[in-house]
């Protein structure tokens, strides 16, 4: 019986490590479960593997479930290398956009194109092998902080984990930790805060080394150190890519080559921050409450949320 123990006790632990790591990729895939597969067109080609891409969305009409639409007629370009940032009011249709480019579902109407390709023509996995997402909340696997990274891109060395943590100002924070690049993290390990663990995403992003990028950024609130630390990564991250930030703060968008409001699944206004400002619409509206809120509180838990 006791020869029987040890491996059958073995054989539990690895069980459980895979149901983990299933649970883990459910949870990061969430999305799938609630909508039916996407398939590949029979003849779906693979995305032309270049380092600019342009984006399309034309006319877009979409609805999750039928009698419910969600955008309407959504039109705008992202030009190879540019900043795109989407801002509204919670539910206004933001993060769908990003689902969409990410081919999680399909549009009901109009097209999305990169450099000129309908996404329903192209493979998922040249697709998705061109897109780098950093998502609003970071799944952490029960691994250690260099698995973490490392699975950006799984075949990276050792030196370009290292220089990905780097490039995304973790490796003070992982220096100080007390096993390093050893050191386990996510549920069972060490809790990243927040803004910790969008860092270990940017790092992610920057090892996979896509040529667009799509930052979802956190609604919780930040600190602001972190907050503008997270800002530089991003920018440097979005350096020559062509990047699409839906944006839960302002601050966060002031730099991009152009901004889109929506409001009901529409864009409503479009422009520079400066122009959009000059507008005197929506947008500075949504400026000059944030603007108020900052001046309000010293701390910023509330700091120019805006959905
Ligand atoms: P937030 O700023 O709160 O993240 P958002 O602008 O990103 O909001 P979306 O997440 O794009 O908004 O949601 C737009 C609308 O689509 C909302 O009314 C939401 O309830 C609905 N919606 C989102 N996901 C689904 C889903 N899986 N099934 C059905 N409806 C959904």
């Amino acid at each position: 019986l006791i020869q029987l123990y040890m491996p059958l006790n073995f054989l539990g632990i690895v069980y459980r490590e895979i149901r983990q790591a299933l649970t883990d990729i459910e949870r990061m895939f969430g999305l799938l479960k609630q909508h039916r597969e996407i398939a590949d067109a029979a003849d779906a080609l693979d995305l032309p593997a270049e380092r600019r891409m342009a984006i399309e969305f034309a006319a877009v009409d979409f609805a999750y479930e039928a009698n419910r639409s969600i955008l309407h007629a959504v039109d705008f370009t992202v030009p190879a290398g540019h900043t795109v940032a989407v801002v509204g009011h919670s539910g206004a249709g933001k993060s769908t956009l990003s689902r969409l480019l990410y081919r999680f579902y399909d549009v009901s109407g109009g097209s999305i194109r990169i450099n000129g390709h309908d996404l329903r023509q192209l493979t998922q996995h040249s697709l998705r092998a061109a897109i780098g997402i950093v998502p609003q909340d970071t799944v952490l696997f029960n691994d250690t902080i260099r698995y973490n990274i490392r699975y950006g891109r799984p075949d990276a060395s050792d030196e370009e984990v290292v220089a990905a943590a780097r490039a995304a100002s973790l490796d003070a924070f992982i220096a100080a930790l007390p096993e390093g690049y050893d050191t386990r993290v996510g549920e069972r390990g060490l809790k990243l805060s927040g803004g910790e663990k969008q860092r270990v995403a940017i790092a992610r992003a920057l090892l996979k080394n896509p040529p667009i990028l799509i930052f979802d950024e956190a609604t919780s609130a930040l600190d602001s150190a972190t907050e503008r630390a997270i800002q530089g990564q991003l920018e440097l991250a979005a350096r020559g890519r062509t990047t699409l930030i839906i944006a839960h703060r302002l601050s966060t968008v002031m730099n991009a080559d152009s901004i889109l409001v929506m409001d009901g699944g529409r864009i409503v206004e479009r422009g520079t921050h400066a122009a959009l400002l000059a507008a005197n619409g929506a947008y500075a509206r949504m400026w000059t409450l944030q603007q108020r809120e900052n001046d309000a509180t010293t701390e910023p838990p509330a700091n120019g949320v805006v959905g």
